[in-house]
């Protein structure tokens, strides 16, 4: 059978345009190296930040506030569980990238988002002790994602809207031309009239001949058990993203049921992997990238380890996502750099990938994240 697209990768990006062709009739092929979903890629953890006043860039902002309404209906569709909108502090130095560029992001697009003292902080959350000196936002829009719950619920969509997903299938190569693209997998070669490629941390060699030097790292998530438990549920305690004096960026989670514990994380560059180093054990040491935070910004919480686990970020050179056409082929396109994040972006991510392989455009703005923007300068 030949397919009108074929997905390489079922994770965030690949489950959601999964579901997206398959609401509109198409006939999808995804092919999953691992389970659907798994904790081999980076959609693991239990737990992902959405935000809409988005400091990494304004341009984002259009395409989050699309995401929020995408991610509320599934999560209605589904009965919740996926998307809680718990409302976000973000805190830093005055003057600081995250308050700087959530702020912009907020004036330029009109964002419900609050600007608040030290003493707004100290009253509202009992549970944050920040420096005077530091500044912060309230947004209410702002939330948690359960990204195996979404992924499950992308693919889940995907097949009883007829998609054929295959687990355990890895894409060994591919070639397209102006007839069509050829899949060659461990079991099978498929055909198809359009491609995807959403591989996550195994992109760089997927899509090597591009010439794009995608780095994966090696990211620690800490669950810990607070001294005052009663502090850290939601609604009292709601996402947070902390920038420090030395510009480390430190975030976490509301407690949930499962798994048990307060989250943690550093937003940074962790080691070097390689994409296939199946090693995802945590290491001497890797708590203390997070007990400083919570011990200075969380005292309350600052109570035994009880959990680590290992995801992986894969780094653009510039840190923003690629989404894009392939430059060759316009059979292709393909989603990857995400940069650590990604993940709230998967629904309308999903969304332009279908608009890509069934209209061959999209009317998302989504220039700024096209490949071109890596062309070298050509020599005089
Ligand atoms: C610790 C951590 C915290 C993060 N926090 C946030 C956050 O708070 N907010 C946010 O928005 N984002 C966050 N992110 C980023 C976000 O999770 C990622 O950007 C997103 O999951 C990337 O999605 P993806 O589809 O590219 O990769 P994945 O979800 O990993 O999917 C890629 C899939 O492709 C499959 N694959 C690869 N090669 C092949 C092949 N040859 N054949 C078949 N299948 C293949 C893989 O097995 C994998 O399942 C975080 C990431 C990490 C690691």
């Amino acid at each position: 059978m030949r397919y009108d697209a074929v997905i390489l990768g079922l994770g965030s990006f690949g489950s959601a345009a999964a579901a997206e062709l398959a609401s509109r009739g198409k006939r999808v092929l995804g092919l999953e190296r691992f389970s659907i979903p798994n904790a081999r890629g980076s959609h693991h953890g239990h737990s992902r930040v959405f935000r809409t006043a988005y400091f990494e860039h304004p341009d984002y902002v259009p395409l989050l506030r699309h995401a929020h309404r995408k991610w509320i209906d599934l999560d209605r569709r589904r009965g919740g569980g996926i998307f809680h909108q718990t409302g976000a502090l973000y805190a830093g130095p005055r003057g600081c990238v995250t308050i700087e560029g959530a702020s912009e992001s907020a004036r330029f697009h009109r964002l419900d988002v609050q600007r608040l003292t030290h003493a707004d902080v100290s009253g509202r959350f009992k549970s944050f002790r920040l420096p005077p000196s530091f500044d912060a936002i309230w947004e209410t829009a702002a939330g948690m994602i359960v990204p195996e719950a979404a992924v499950g619920a992308f693919a889940r969509d995907a097949l009883m809207k007829g998609a054929d997903l295959r687990g355990h299938e890895a894409v060994l190569e591919w070639s397209a031309d102006s007839s069509g693209v050829t899949v060659r997998t461990e079991r099978a070669v498929h055909l198809a009239d359009f491609l995807i490629i959403a591989a996550g941390a195994w992109s760089s060699r997927v899509v090597a001949d591009l010439g794009i030097p995608l780095r994966v790292t090696r990211q620690v998530m800490a669950w810990y058990w607070p001294r005052r438990p009663a502090l850290f549920g939601s609604p009292a305690f709601p996402v947070w993203a902390i920038e420090s004096e030395d510009g480390r960026f430190h975030y976490g989670f509301p407690m949930v049921q499962h798994p048990p514990g307060l989250k943690i994380a550093l937003h940074a560059h962790g080691d070097l992997v390689e994409p296939d180093d199946p090693d995802r054990s945590p290491r001497p040491g890797d708590e203390d990238q997070t007990r400083d935070a919570l011990r200075r910004f969380l005292p309350d919480a600052d109570g035994p380890l009880l959990s680590l686990a290992v995801c992986r970020y894969t780094n653009s050179p510039d840190g923003h996502l690629i989404l894009d056409r392939h430059p060759i082929h316009s059979n292709v396109a393909i989603v990857c750099g995400c940069s650590g994040h990604g993940f709230k972006f998967a629904p309308v991510v999903g969304e332009i990938l279908a608009d890509l392989a069934t209209a061959g455009g999209t009317a998302h703005r989504i220039g700024f994240l096209g490949l071109s923007r890596f062309a070298r300068p050509s020599n005089p």
